[in-house]
């Protein structure tokens, strides 16, 4: 009897494991960063940017420091740092604006 007492508390553990489990895995899926796409008038502010460092992604980088672009309209604004994402636009008023480091990241991700 002892036995079953055991095995019954051994299943119990194992199916309350199991109920769990997906919880948690789905916790740890949902704060991946929410990736942004870039418009096209967006991708071509970027490419003209590129294109005026004569493709120096270092330099562009650098001399757009704390520099945000929008997603949306490929307008520049100071005050975002380089990791941010979803800060709203001074122009068109979109929650899209990501920092230019990761945006270089991304559009190179992405081309
Ligand atoms: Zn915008």
């Amino acid at each position: 009897m002892e036995l079953l007492v055991i095995m019954m508390r051994y299943i119990m553990i194992v199916l309350f494991v199991i109920a769990i489990a997906p919880q948690d895995s789905n916790n740890d899926s949902q704060p991946t960063e929410k990736r942004m796409k870039f418009t096209p008038v967006a991708r071509i502010a970027m490419n003209n940017m590129i294109e005026e460092f004569g493709g120096d992604l270092v330099s562009l980088n650098m001399e757009m420091d704390c520099q945000g672009i929008c997603c949306k309209c490929g307008d520049t604004q100071g005050g975002v740092e380089p990791d941010a994402a979803g800060y709203t636009c001074e122009s068109c008023g979109e929650p899209a604006v990501m920092g230019f480091e990761d945006a270089l990241m991304q559009l190179e991700f992405n081309s």
